[in-house]
C-alpha cells in the first residue's frame, strides 16, 4: 500500500508533471513574472468556470478576504458576523481592519454558520455577514441572502474550502459557491481543492463598481499609474502560480469528483457505526466538494483516536480544536458560553481523515478499519 498522507500533492503533480514543467519553463523564458498573460488567462478562465463577471487574483486567501472588506468600505466598529468554528483567517482580517467581529454558533449537521444564530446577532451596527463554506460544503446561502436583504447587509463568502461546489436554490436554479453573495474570496494554498505550488488567492464579484474598486486596492490604490486614490495594498498572484493554476483548473471538476468518491467510500464503511456521525452526501447535488472529510466521534476519546491512527501510520487532523471565541486574540467579554453549544461540542468530537484526489481503495479500507477498531474496542 502507498504511504498514506493527509494530502498527497506529489502523486497529483506526477500526473500532470509534463504540462506543469513546460508551462513554468515558458514563464521563465518570457520574463513576464508579474501580471503577465498567464495571470490574465487564469482570471478569464476562472470567470468562465464560475460564471461570475469578475475575478481579481491576489496573493493569498487571507488578503482576498481583507481586500473584499476594504472594497465594501466597511468602517471601524462596523459589526461583521461570522462563524465561531472556522480557520482564524476569517476573523483575523475583520479585527485587523478594526471592524468588530461577532462570532456566532454553527449548525451541528454541516458545521456551517447557523442561520438562527445570525438572526440573533444582528444589531443596528451590523454591516456584513461572512459565511464560510466549511470543509467544502456550501452554507445555507438562500436563507443568508434573505436575511442580508432584509437588514441591508453585505454578504462576503469565504470560499477558500469550496471552490467548484454548486449551490441549488429552492426553485432549482444553481450557482457556483462564491458567486452568490456580494463578493467572495478564495485561496489557492497548495492543499486547497484548487491549489497552486505556493500562495495564491482571488476575489470574485458580479458588481462592476466593486470590481473596479478592488482592482485598484490590490495595486496600491492606483487606478491611474502613480495616482493613489484610495489606501491600497500590494497583493498579486505570481505569473508562475497562475501558469500552474491554468494547468490545474481544467482538472478541478475531476479532482472534486475524486474527493466525493472517496467520501462516499468512507461513508459506506462507517454506515453501521453508531458512534460515528458521517458527513451528509446529497445524491443529486454538488453542494459539498470535501475539502476535508470530517467525522464526529461520540462516546470516544477523540485525542486517543488521533494517537491510535498516527501510531498506525495514518495522519489525521483536528479542524478546529479551539473555538475562535475562546482564542486569546479574539476572546471578548461580550461572548457568553451559552451562545456556543454546538461549537463547544464539535471541538471535542471532530476528526478529519486523509482527503485528497489520489486516495485508493486499499488506503480507505485500512483507514476505516483502524478507526472502527478503536471506536469499538
Ligand atoms: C485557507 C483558508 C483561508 C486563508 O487562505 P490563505 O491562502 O492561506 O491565506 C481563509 N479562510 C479559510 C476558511 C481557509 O480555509
Amino acid at each position: 500500500m502507498k504511504k498514506i498522507q493527509m494530502v498527497d500533492l506529489q502523486s497529483q503533480y506526477a500526473n500532470i508533471q509534463d504540462q506543469i514543467d513546460s508551462k513554468i519553463a515558458e514563464v521563465l523564458k518570457s520574463a513576464a513574472y508579474i501580471n503577465g498573460p498567464e495571470v490574465h488567462s487564469f482570471q478569464k478562465g476562472l470567470e468562465n468556470y464560475l460564471g461570475v463577471k469578475h475575478v481579481i487574483p491576489c496573493a493569498n486567501g487571507t488578503d482576498a478576504l481583507q481586500i473584499a472588506m476594504m472594497g465594501l468600505g466597511l468602517k471601524p466598529s462596523d459589526e461583521v458576523i461570522t462563524a465561531d468554528f472556522t480557520f482564524a483567517a476569517t476573523v483575523e482580517v475583520i479585527a485587523l481592519l478594526q471592524l468588530t467581529p461577532v462570532l456566532v454558533d454553527v449548525d451541528p449537521v454541516d458545521f456551517n454558520i447557523s442561520v438562527e444564530a445570525i438572526k440573533r446577532a444582528i444589531t443596528p451596527k451590523t454591516k456584513a455577514i461572512v459565511p464560510v463554506h466549511l470543509f467544502g460544503k456550501v452554507a445555507n446561502m438562500e436563507a443568508i441572502m434573505e436575511i442580508a436583504k432584509k437588514h441591508n447587509l453585505f454578504v462576503i463568502e469565504d470560499n477558500a474550502q469550496a471552490i467548484g461546489a454548486t449551490y441549488t436554490f429552492k426553485d432549482g436554479s444553481k450557482k457556483k459557491a462564491g458567486t452568490i453573495g456580494h463578493v467572495a474570496s478564495t485561496s489557492f494554498f497548495p492543499s486547497k481543492n484548487l491549489g497552486c505550488y505556493g500562495d495564491g488567492g482571488a476575489i470574485f464579484t458580479n458588481d462592476d463598481d466593486l470590481a473596479h474598486k478592488i482592482r485598484g486596492i490590490v495595486n496600491h490604490g492606483m487606478y491611474v499609474r502613480y495616482h493613489h486614490d484610495v489606501v491600497g495594498v500590494n497583493s498579486r498572484l505570481d505569473s508562475i502560480q497562475a501558469a500552474i493554476l491554468n494547468v490545474k483548473l481544467p482538472h478541478l471538476d475531476a479532482y472534486n469528483k475524486a474527493r466525493q468518491e472517496a467520501a462516499r467510500k468512507y461513508n459506506l464503511a462507517f454506515a453501521t457505526e453508531k458512534n460515528i456521525i458521517t458527513p451528509i452526501i446529497c445524491e443529486n447535488c454538488d453542494c459539498h466538494v470535501f475539502h476535508q472529510y470530517t467525522l464526529r466521534v461520540l462516546h470516544t476519546d477523540r485525542d486517543a483516536l488521533v494517537n491510535h491512527l498516527n501510531e498506525n501510520g495514518i495522519p489525521c487532523g483536528v479542524y478546529y480544536p479551539i473555538p475562535l471565541h475562546s482564542q486569546k486574540a479574539y476572546a471578548d467579554t461580550r461572548y457568553d458560553e451559552a451562545d456556543f453549544p454546538v461549537t463547544n461540542q464539535l471541538v471535542k468530537e471532530v476528526i478529519s481523515l486523509p482527503m485528497h484526489t489520489e486516495l485508493d481503495d486499499d488506503q480507505i479500507e485500512f483507514i476505516t478499519s483502524k478507526v472502527i477498531e478503536f471506536i469499538n474496542k
